[in-house]
């Protein structure tokens, strides 16, 4: 007997969240010429404050595999695929001395893959330490962000934006054109505002105990 993922409710099949709690109303396409890679973490495929999923659909071409240690074949398939450079969104840290510099003049927007990881800050320093590859990347650190961006989550640093926020104005960076990301911008508010609506306080991060059978390329790792 074949078990639905939500036995108590029906499903989105685009979003994966509950009909009633779907987000894709949010959706804004757009075509980059940067391809996105999303590497999400497996606790955050619950969390309903989670917008690797939206920030998925609205970004034609982008890949989002869920893992914390990834098959290295796998991982090394991922980033290289169709001979893109990779490009890390990670601040610099103190361990990253033989990281390569990505001051120096980037291929062309064609040629790059910004690689992102949807994961709390803990998480996806175990992410660079798990996975070698993810640590040789050079990164990208984003340059100064535009008051738009920082108007969601005013408590908090800069760089602890959301992995929406992050990934979008990277590619805007990146791209040279911030403004053509506007929408997404835009898009992002609403899908705050309506879990706002549906969380009003407790904060979801429960651990999930299985792998999602949905997302592609999943690989719990080992
Ligand atoms: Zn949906």
């Amino acid at each position: 007997m074949n078990q639905p993922v939500h036995p108590r409710r029906a499903s989105c099949a685009a979003c994966l969240r509950a009909q009633s709690a779907c987000i894709c109303g949010w959706v804004r396409p757009l075509v980059s010429s940067v391809e996105l890679l999303i590497l999400q973490h497996p606790l955050e495929v619950a969390n309903a404050k989670n917008s690797a999923r939206l920030l998925h659909l609205c970004v034609g071409g982008s890949v989002l595999a869920v893992g914390e240690a990834f098959d290295e074949a796998e991982l090394g398939a991922l980033l290289h695929d169709g001979g893109r450079t990779p490009l890390l969104l990670y601040p610099a840290t103190p361990d990253m001395a033989d990281t390569p510099d990505t001051s120096a003049a980037l291929p062309s927007p064609a040629r790059l893959r910004l690689v992102v990881l949807d994961a709390t800050w803990r998480k996806s320093r175990k992410m660079l330490h798990v996975n070698p590859a993810l640590r040789r990347l050079p990164r990208l650190a984003l340059a100064g962000m535009p008051a738009s961006a920082y108007r969601i989550r005013k408590a908090h640093a800069p760089d602890q934006l959301s992995t929406f926020e992050a990934s979008v104005h990277a590619l805007g960076q990146l791209e040279g054109d911030g403004d053509r990301y506007a929408p997404l911008f835009a898009a992002f508010d609403g899908f705050v505002g309506q879990q706002a609506a549906f969380v009003p306080s407790v904060p979801i991060r429960k651990p999930i105990s299985v792998m999602p059978s949905s997302p592609r390329r999943s690989d719990p790792g080992g």
